[in-house]
């Protein structure tokens, strides 16, 4: 019987995974979560896309109340922690209440970075982080309505995406010279070429000098003088990580919560997972990874960790983003220095395309990025995980399938 408490602050994806690797363990002393927002845990993927799109069926829980209780967990919501006090072990709430805890996790995630200029405007202005932002864009994305997405990132795109298909007219403004700044060229370019083809007009190197409500709509002048006139602005421009908590309990924390190997911060019984986690790699580097398969996989170290499991070798990164009727799935590293196409990258035909790209450095596979390809990427990851030379001539024969390369 263990007689451990183990706290999770944030009931967001690291929070909820983190209790499912405990309890799956078999870890039986006492688990109680605290979350800030009114939710049980829920995922964000959905909140750009079908949470907008069909809200009707789209579900976003990641816990029900039933399955908390039969995990017997203690969940206290609408209800955030401000304060830690760490050698006393107790983290204190919003309501005065202060609770023990023999481990401690922070799963807080991370927050919109503001951009003061349009937030100034005081009305039309949205960002997405959680599912009430998510609900405010459904009736912003009505047919017709011209809608400026700031940001050609994740966000900004898959918006794009998401108004499009309610027909809205739609402009992104990126303020770099591509869209997708931390992916190779080859993807780049065709994603860009796709949201072109439908319809959106993407504003390379377009910074924003100032911004003003006129009547009911919002006007942006551009750096180079341009003025462009909206119903409403959404602006996705990266995230800051709630890290303050940590930062104020004396942890080490260089913008985000510095982590080694197994999750553990700068105090031993103080853990971090997820966006709000920077952590330490092969390399002796620290780096923070912002998705939702990285939020599972550091909640499942931590619960590991504490229990004396030694944790799976490290497995490439791996994320999603969906785009119009496209799936993009990116495996490893993306600064690869060479990128080689197995598939047809035309859309011509009006048919799907269907095509994975490896990245390589020295000859061998470092990346991959499968398109409408689902299929290949459990073999992408292999390979990247072997370190598998690359073959250019087999791997670049669609007649062979990848799972008989390896
Ligand atoms: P979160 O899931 O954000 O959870 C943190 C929780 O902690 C929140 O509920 C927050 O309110 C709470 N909290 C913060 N401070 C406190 C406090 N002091 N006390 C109590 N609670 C607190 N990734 C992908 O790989 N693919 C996708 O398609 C994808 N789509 C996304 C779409 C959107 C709109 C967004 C916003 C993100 C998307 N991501 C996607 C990224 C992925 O969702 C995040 O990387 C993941 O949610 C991070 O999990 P987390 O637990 O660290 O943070
Ligand atoms: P992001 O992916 O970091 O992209 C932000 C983009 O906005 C960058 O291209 C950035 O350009 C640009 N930008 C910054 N300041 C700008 C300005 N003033 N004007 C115009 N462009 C500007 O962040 P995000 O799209 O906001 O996403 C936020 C979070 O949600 C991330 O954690 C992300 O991982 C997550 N998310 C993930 C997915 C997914 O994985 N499918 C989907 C949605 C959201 P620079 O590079 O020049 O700074």
């Amino acid at each position: 019987m263990n007689t451990q408490t183990i706290v999770i602050v944030g009931a967001g994806q690291a929070g909820a995974s983190a209790i499912l690797e405990l309890r799956g363990h078999q870890y039986n002393g006492k688990i109680i979560l605290i979350g800030d927002e009114v939710h049980l845990p829920y995922e964000r993927p959905p909140l750009s896309k079908d949470a907008i799109l069909k809200p009707d069926q789209t579900k976003v829980e990641i816990l029900s109340q039933e399955k908390l209780d039969e995990l017997d967990v203690e969940m206290l919501r609408n209800n955030a922690v401000i304060r830690i006090l760490p050698d006393q072990h107790q983290v204190v709430l919003q309501n005065g209440e202060q609770i023990h805890y023999d481990k401690l996790l922070l799963a807080t995630g991370g927050a919109a970075r503001r951009f003061p200029l349009l937030d100034a405007l005081g009305k039309h202005v949205y960002t997405l982080r959680n599912l009430e932002d998510s609900q405010a864009l459904i009736p912003v994305f009505d047919a017709g309505r011209r809608i400026l997405l700031v940001g050609g990132g994740v966000i900004g795109l898959e918006l794009a995406s998401s108004a499009r298909f309610k027909d809205c007219q739609v402009t992104v403004l990126e303020q770099s010279p591509m869209i997708m700044g931390r992916s190779p060229d080859i993807i780049r370019q065709f994603l860009l070429e796709q949201h072109q083809t439908k319809g959106v007009d993407i504003r390379l190197n377009a910074k924003i000098s100032s911004a003003s409500i006129r009547d009911e709509t919002v006007a942006v002048t551009l750096e180079n003088g341009e003025e462009l006139v909206a119903d409403a602005i959404v602006y996705g421009i990266g995230i800051i990580p709630n890290a303050q908590l940590a930062s104020e309990a004396g942890l080490d924390v260089e913008f985000a919560i510095k982590v080694n190997e197994n999750c553990q911060s700068s105090h031993p019984d103080i853990y971090a997972a997820g966006d709000v986690a920077t952590q330490l790699r092969a390399n002796g580097q620290y780096s923070r990874i912002e998705t939702w398969e990285n939020a599972n996989h550091q909640a499942g170290i931590f619960a590991r960790h504490v229990m004396g499991i030694e944790h799976p070798l490290a497995s490439p990164s791996w994320f999603w983003t969906d785009q119009f009727d496209h799936n993009y799935q990116f495996v490893g590293d993306m600064l690869a220095e060479e990128w080689y196409v197995r598939g047809n990258m035309n859309t011509e035909q009006n048919q799907l395309p269907k095509f994975t790209l490896f990245g390589v450095n020295d000859g061998i596979i470092v990346a991959g990025i499968a398109v409408n390809q689902g299929k290949d990427v459990r073999f992408l990851k292999k390979m990247v995980s072997q370190s598998m030379p690359f073959n250019q001539e087999k791997l670049l024969d669609v007649s062979v399938e990848l799972k008989k390369l390896i």
